[in-house]
């Protein structure tokens, strides 16, 4: 039996490890494989999924949207975010499934914020802002703020949603941060370690108890003007393996161990970008 990560590249992924720590603890004789596989290599790659020895896979950039197209029938959530990270083989019918919209939260619920209560700021409009609006929008939201370099994306994802109100990536964000509850990075800066998405002095203008949550699952420069000034930081590692731990609940029906999915994970991480990512 075997499941695997398409994307390209995904060379630097660390779901091989933590899915793999999984099936070995609970005992599933199965292989976590990484399937490189370029965008015109993906209808190849959709019909090597229906072979009976295929449990299903996990899906990332840049594939997210098209194997949303791809698959026979698409999950709820995953018809919401029009995106799929997961899939299903079963009987050779390929279900498509959004397992990043309750990864996101997982790190909020277990740390019991009130999502509905929250002054949101999210910054990024991408496809996992996405996936975060839909978790928000779900969680029943209320002070939501998308900002956004090109501003159109975020207005479009704000009126698709029928949730908050956009901003571009600029000054006038600084009006909003005063009241925020959490600020979420979901643009794809700060993974080099080098830049922000906002300058980090704005950090400045946060109340004191404001969660600083970049879905970058390593050190960045936004986390640690965060932690320089004593706000409460969350990077994305949690949610890229709780992301996988739902992926795994769905492809076997058991509950995963999550503890040990997130211990295997931290170790790679550290072994790959230093200790603290
Ligand atoms: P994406 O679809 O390519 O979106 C990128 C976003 O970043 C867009 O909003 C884009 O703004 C913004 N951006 C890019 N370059 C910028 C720049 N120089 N200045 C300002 N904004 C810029 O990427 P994605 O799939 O949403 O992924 C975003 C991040 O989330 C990545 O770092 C990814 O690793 C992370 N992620 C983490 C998890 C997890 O499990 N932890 C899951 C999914 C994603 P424009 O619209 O203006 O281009």
């Amino acid at each position: 039996m075997r499941l695997g990560l398409i994307g390209y590249p995904v060379e630097h992924s660390l779901s091989p490890i933590f899915q793999q720590a999984a099936l070995d603890a609970i005992g599933i004789p199965a292989r976590y494989e990484l399937w490189p596989t370029p965008p015109d290599r993906l209808a190849d790659r959709i019909i090597m999924l229906r072979s009976p020895d295929i449990i299903g896979a996990n899906v990332t950039v840049p594939h997210k949207e098209a194997v949303a197209r791809a698959v026979d029938r698409l999950a709820p959530r995953a018809q919401r975010a029009g995106a799929v990270n997961t899939i299903l083989n079963r009987d050779s019918q390929l279900i498509g499934e959004n397992t990043d919209i309750p990864g996101f939260l997982f790190p909020l619920v277990r740390r019991s914020l009130p999502i509905a209560d929250a002054r949101i700021v999210v910054l990024g409009a991408g496809g996992a802002a996405r996936a975060v609006i839909v978790a928000l929008a779900e969680h029943g939201c209320r002070s939501l703020v998308v900002a956004n370099r090109t501003l159109q994306r975020a207005e479009a994802l704000v009126s698709e949603f029928g949730i908050g109100r956009a901003l571009p990536l600029a000054p006038v964000l600084t009006d909003v941060l005063p009241a925020t509850d959490l600020l979420v990075n979901a643009t794809s800066i700060g993974w080099d370690g080098a830049a922000s998405p906002i300058p980090v002095e704005w950090l400045d203008l946060l109340p004191a108890h404001a969660l600083v949550y970049d879905l970058t699952y390593r050190e960045t420069p936004l986390l640690i003007a965060a932690r320089a000034r004593n706000l409460p930081t969350l990077d994305g590692l949690e949610m890229l393996v709780a992301q996988g731990a739902e992926s795994f609940r769905l492809w076997f029906g058991v509950d995963p161990p999550f503890e040990i999915m997130f211990q295997a994970a931290q170790e790679a991480r550290a072994q790959r970008f230093g200790t603290n990512g």
